[in-house]
């Protein structure tokens, strides 16, 4: 093997997670975070004029902090993924988090502070060489800081969240660890698989059959430890909702957007063309369930890969996906390609299928070092290989922002989901484009409709069961029963009754639902995804586009969204031109799914 499918952490931390090196960075930055809240309580903007000398350094310093806590957090939820019931993870977790708490209380006092900031020395600090570059990132703080209670109420409430939301959403990868779906294997041997493992089967795995008798055993393990998790759910979201009410709203959605830089206007019109725009998906679904002998796809179908007669599902091994996106990548830009090169070359990735990890994947920042680590568990489905092109799309925008300010690299989640999606369209065309047969296009086109298909009706169900459920939320505590009502009728309505089963306890399975630090950690992925199918169709008529697309990715934690796209890009997110523009890129490849499937089905 040429690529190794372990990465490296040593070069992060070395030593595991009772690393020395990582606790003299808490202890130094514990320090640091001290130094710099005696810093601001005696600063003073008139006396600091013209130059803001001290306030430059104060800034510094509180990026210089956030970065080391990035560092470290990245290397420590690394360790615990990768070695999912190492008892050791969530001390240095809760460590971390409490630094992270102290660090964001000096923040809000920041805010605050700027708020005292008369506005012409305001506009004059935003003049500064140094501080020009964070005009932006200093405005929003300084908005942000409006909203804010006294010091020792902000203080409180974050100390309070440690065993607040933070704890739950932590009880709840707890929980995770503790389910186990007992089953059998292909030949029917018992065999008890994880949560990971079970979901990856669920939807991944080839024998309609096998699926078919999954799902009922997956929502078992699910709906045996269901008050656990609705417990979790709604301490989880009752301490959010308090919160919000602390700081004067009702309206749960406000942050959600506020956190995405983007308007509800601009929301609104993504869901109105979704909504608009499914039915030729769900004739899809309908084609893809006759594929499979069925008259209609069961929840467990909708990602499942397609094994027609004659079609060998390409397998790939690890060397060669790394190849596949490599060589792709650098069809569309070669830098991006280089990054993905030294991502392999430099052990960034952990990829290996075995019992233990964590499920799902993710990329994260090493914002000190200027490298990223790429977690996800790597079968050599085609699927497999698009996440693996999606996570390095997330390193490549984070990469291409690695000089910036730290603050100039805190873009928000809907973009986060733009390069990623781009990186993960790039690898499945090139997979369609290399099908030498109509039924390993068939295959692979199909591998490529997950995304529009989990963009436009599966988690479009997720944002419905979400809303629903804080609505509720905010009268009561939601029950369990209630819980799979509320999943149950959001996929319903996202799939169009389309489905023959559905996944009432999705609620309990799915982490998006649990993050602590962020809600409705659905819509961004939908903005993301059709944001990218604009630009990928804006970079197949412009050439050398690779420049403008790196210059957009620079600007994105540089201002609201809707601004990013008219600069960028010239358009107007509020109307549904831009979105359709995407739409239709799909519209394309289900045309061609259904033309090269007629002659199959009866
Ligand atoms: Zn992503």
């Amino acid at each position: 093997m040429k690529y190794s499918l372990n990465w490296d952490l040593d070069s992060l931390f070395s030593g595991g997670i009772h690393s020395e090196q990582l606790k003299t960075k808490l202890a130094t930055t514990k320090t640091a975070i001290a130094a710099l809240d005696d810093l601001l309580d005696r600063w003073d903007a008139a006396s600091d004029a013209p130059h803001y000398q001290q306030f430059i350094k104060l800034i510094n310093q509180l990026q210089a902090i956030e970065a080391g806590i990035g560092q470290a957090g990245l290397f420590i939820s690394a360790v615990g993924s990768a070695d999912f019931n190492n008892p050791d993870v969530a001390p240095m977790e809760a460590q971390l988090r409490d630094l992270a708490t102290q660090s964001d209380n000096v923040s809000g006092k920041l805010k605050k502070v700027l708020v005292q900031v008369p506005d012409a020395n305001f506009t004059a600090m935003l003049e500064q060489p140094a501080l020009k570059p964070l005009a932006f990132n200093l405005q929003e703080m300084r908005d942000e800081g409006k909203s804010l209670l006294d010091d020792k109420t902000e203080a409180l409430i974050s100390r309070l969240n440690l065993d607040g939301k933070a704890a739950w959403s932590s009880h709840y990868d707890s929980l995770v660890a503790t389910v186990t779906v007992p089953f059998h294997d292909a030949d029917g041997n018992p065999i008890t698989l994880s949560a990971g493992q079970a979901d990856n089967n669920l939807l991944g795995n080839a024998d309609p059959q096998y699926r078919a008798e999954l799902l009922p055993a997956w929502e078992q393990a699910w709906a045996d430890k269901e008050q656990l998790f609705a417990d979790t759910l709604n301490h989880l979201a009752g301490f959010r909702l308090t919160e919000y009410a602390a700081h004067g709203t009702t309206d749960f959605l406000r942050q959600p957007l506020k956190d995405n830089r983007l308007s509800a206007a601009t929301l609104a019109t993504i869901w109105q063309v979704v909504d608009d725009n499914k039915q030729f998906l769900l004739d899809y679904l309908d084609r893809k369930a006759a594929l499979l002998g069925k008259k209609h796809a069961g929840w467990q179908d909708v990602e499942a890969p397609l094994n027609l007669p004659g079609s060998q599902l390409h397998h790939f091994t690890y060397d060669e996906a790394a190849a596949f996106i490599i060589k792709h990548y650098g069809e569309f830009s070669p830098k991006m390609a280089a990054l993905a090169q030294h991502a392999f070359d430099h052990h960034w990735i952990e990829a290996e299928d075995r019992a233990g990890k964590a499920p799902g994947g993710w990329m994260e920042n090493a914002p000190e070092t200027h490298e990223s680590r790429i977690f996800m568990t790597f079968t050599g489905s085609p699927n497999d290989v698009s996440t693996l092109a999606h996570e390095l799309g997330h390193a490549f925008h984070s990469s291409v922002m690695a000089d910036l300010p730290y603050l100039r690299q805190d873009y928000a989640m809907n973009v986060a989901e733009t390069a990623s999606t781009l990186g993960e369209l790039i690898v499945a065309d090139a997979n369609v484009r290399a099908a030498k047969t109509d039924a390993e296009k068939i295959t692979l086109l199909n591998a490529k409709m997950d995304n529009p298909l989990a963009m436009f009706l599966n988690i479009r169900a997720r944002y419905l069961f979400e809303s629903r459920f804080y609505q509720l939320r905010q009268k009561k505590l939601v029950t369990p029963a209630e819980l799979n009502e509320l999943m149950l009728n959001a996929q319903k309505e996202a799939f169009g009754h389309d489905l023959s089963t559905y996944s009432p306890h999705f609620w309990a399975s799915k982490l998006h639902f649990y993050i602590d630090d962020l809600s409705f950690y659905n819509f961004p992925y939908v903005f993301g995804y059709l944001f990218s199918l604009g630009i990928y169709a804006k970079a197949q008529q412009t050439g050398n586009f690779e420049d403008q697309y790196i210059a957009l990715l620079r600007d994105t934690a540089n201002m609201s969204t809707e601004d990013l796209a008219r600069k960028h890009l010239g358009v107007d997110l509020t109307k549904p031109d831009f979105w359709l523009a995407g739409v239709k890129l799909i519209k394309r490849d289900v045309a061609e799914f259904m033309r090269l499937t007629d002659s199959l089905v009866k």
